[in-house]
């Protein structure tokens, strides 16, 4: 079967949480809430094998195991627009914007096989699926599969940073493992998300001083965005908490 699909860079996609790509995520610190995102995935899952191979395996019950996706992040409440969003509805950082977003509608994070539900646009997005609009999936392939392919080269570097941060942490961090059972056993699934301090001693290119500045800086600024929003009171929460620990570490 034939898909087709054009974005007509209406923006309306350009909000809520934002995975990233380790150098996008240190690329943009200056812009980007960044924390990690754990999402497990349960056998019979979609792409199961592919998130199993590029994050890490838990059993949280015996003969009940779930593959765990483990990503940078862009922290951003759902009906917030990304910070690089303009008003007219174009990006800021166009030239330099994350893989992720290059690779849009499709996700490098499942198999090519695995891609048909992302070509239908949600409530409110203006994206063109329509026959005119030009073929960008056939037979369950990707026809023009530069991105996409980007996009899983890069998943497939920074599983080599993430699958070991990703080990150390489940192994010495109780109340990691705790939460991300709890996540991989429910029925509808959740997230663990943790501070990016828990990832940057394994990024060697990254100047910590200067990192922490930066997030200081964004996580003020969301802080004051969410403030006084009872929609946002999780988010808030974690902003402030967060923008201490860069304090923290851009004054030591
Ligand atoms: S970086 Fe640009 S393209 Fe990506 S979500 Fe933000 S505004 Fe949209
Ligand atoms: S919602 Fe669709 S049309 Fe609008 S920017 Fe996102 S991909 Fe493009």
């Amino acid at each position: 079967m034939e898909r087709h699909f054009e974005c007509t860079a209406c923006g309306k996609c350009c909000q809520g949480w934002l995975p990233l790509a380790l150098d996008d995520a240190i690329a943009h610190a200056d812009r980007f809430p960044l924390f990690v995102l754990w999402t497990p995935v349960r056998p019979g899952g979609k792409s199961f094998d592919l998130t199993a191979r590029l994050g890490v395996v838990v059993e949280p019950k015996r003969k009940k195991k779930a593959a765990v996706r483990v990503t940078a992040f862009s922290y951003v409440p759902s009906h917030l627009p990304c910070p690089a969003l303009l008003s007219d509805g174009l990006c800021a950082v166009h030239e330099t914007k994350p893989q992720r977003c290059k690779t849009m509608p499709f996700s490098g994070a499942r198999t090519e096989h695995d891609q048909t539900d992302l070509l239908i646009p949600r409530p409110g997005w203006e994206c063109d699926v329509s026959g005119s609009a030009p073929v960008v999936y056939s037979g369950k392939t990707i026809v023009a599969r530069d991105e996409f392919a980007r996009e899983r080269a890069r998943l497939e570097a920074d599983a080599k940073v993430l699958k070991p941060y990703a080990q150390f942490m489940l192994a010495g961090a109780h109340k990691v493992r705790q939460d991300v059972d709890k996540m991989a056993l429910r029925p509808q699934g959740g997230h663990v998300i943790l501070s990016f301090t828990t990832l940057t001693p394994r990024l060697p290119q990254v100047d910590i001083q200067d990192f922490a500045a930066k997030q200081l800086r964004v996580m003020e600024s969301f802080a004051d965005l969410t403030a006084d929003n009872p929609e946002h009171v999780t988010e808030h929460k974690r902003y402030v908490e967060q923008a201490e620990e860069w304090r923290q570490i851009s004054t030591a």
